[in-house]
């Protein structure tokens, strides 16, 4: 991620800090130094700042060593001033490790607060909640509080929180993956709207949270739909098979010549048959920018691009097309062209399949649309 730093690695995984988090130390310090005007509650503030969010740090750990137990790495963990964001590799598939998973996070928090509380008590130092003051306090005590708030926090059923995952693993137990992360998103919304409703007579900052609860849950929602769509389906049914294509020594005016008699936008470039190019729309125009109409296709072409075999998982592949810099995707079989799989091409596919579902869902037994059978 960009402007962060890399504080630590941990177990193998790299912790980073964004700078905005340095932004609510400083703002922290302030306000701190505002109330009393003494630098000593300034160390105080901040040194509490940062035990938070070792916490949040220890929070993220526990759901990526659990993942880990699962075989998913861990990509990095962030830390933003609302929270921390590790970044697994991906989510699990199996209900019941989503459910340890998101439990992890949570778990850390209960037992930290555990640990705090046992130390507090054989001092005799523990603090009621309504005790609890901004500047100055028992230290250990304000720990303990953060602990169990978070831990309630996070397990608030609803995405993007923990709680969120929980239910939906709980009901995906019982059902298909796509019906319980729906009704996950639903309860997650009605939680988002309990709290806006709250936060208007009693804090606006409710009102924020509820609004990130509500995308969250929209969001996690529309991910999941895409994922039952692709899900089971093969590059050899979703690409296109009705494309032209160009030669590397054809001029960059008949390339444009053909992008405008059709729909296409995106040409795959041949040579012997076999695949040695991709120009995309965008690589036809600065072609044509900077070498105008006489230019050559090879001048123009991008030759670093992905390729799969039509037998390929839809899933992994579009991962691979999303995180290349090119759009369109050759398919080729034992080194021939068999067809082109685009953003575009993937985005009609599931606009059709989304009415060939409402259509099933009033004719139970019509078979599933495919641009080809499975190959
Ligand atoms: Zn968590």
């Amino acid at each position: 991620m960009r402007a962060s730093w890399k504080l630590t690695r941990i177990a193998g995984i790299d912790i980073y800090v964004h700078v905005t988090f340095l932004i609510l130390l400083a703002w922290v310090g302030l306000s701190h130094y505002l109330l009393r005007h003494r630098w000593l509650d300034v160390a105080e503030g901040m040194v509490f700042i940062i035990a938070l969010f070792a916490i949040v740090v220890l929070h993220e750990l526990g759901h990526a060593l659990m993942a880990r137990r699962f075989g998913i790495r861990t990509r990095d963990i962030i830390l933003l001033p609302i929270g921390g964001v590790g970044r697994l590799e991906r989510i699990p598939d199996e209900p019941r490790q989503e459910l340890l998973v998101a439990l992890a996070g949570p778990a850390v928090n209960v037992v930290l607060a555990a640990v705090l509380f046992a130390v507090l008590a054989a001092s005799e130092r523990l603090t009621a909640l309504t005790d609890m003051t901004l500047v100055g306090g028992d230290f250990l005590s304000k720990l303990m509080w953060i602990n169990v708030s978070l831990a309630i926090f996070n397990l608030l059923p609803a995405f993007p929180m923990d709680g969120g995952r929980v239910l939906r693993a709980l009901l995906a137990i019982r059902m298909n993956y796509l019906r319980a992360t729906k009704i996950a998103a639903r309860i997650g919304q009605a939680t988002a709207l309990v709290f806006g409703l709250l936060g208007l007579f009693v804090n606006p900052f409710l009102v924020l949270i509820a609004l990130f609860v509500w995308m969250g849950a929209a969001q996690e929602a529309s991910i999941a739909q895409m994922r039952a769509a692709l899900g089971q389906l093969r590059v050899g049914q979703v690409m296109t098979t009705e494309f032209r294509t160009l030669s590397p020594r054809e001029l960059l005016s008949e390339a444009a010549r053909k992008a405008l008699a059709g729909y296409q936008r995106d040409f795959p470039v041949l040579e012997d048959g076999r695949v040695v190019g991709v120009l995309t729309q965008e690589n036809l125009l600065s072609g044509m920018t900077a070498r105008g109409l006489d230019g050559s296709v090879s001048d123009a072409m991008q030759t670093s691009f992905e390729t799969a075999d039509p037998s390929d998982m839809v899933e992994p592949v579009l991962a691979r097309l999303q995180a290349s810099n090119c759009r369109a995707l050759p398919v080729v079989r034992e080194g021939r062209l068999a067809g082109m799989l685009t953003l575009e091409g993937i985005g009609e596919f599931l606009t059709i399949e989304a009415a060939m579902d409402a259509r099933r869902k009033r004719q139970p037994g019509a078979t599933r649309f495919a641009r080809k059978s499975a190959t």
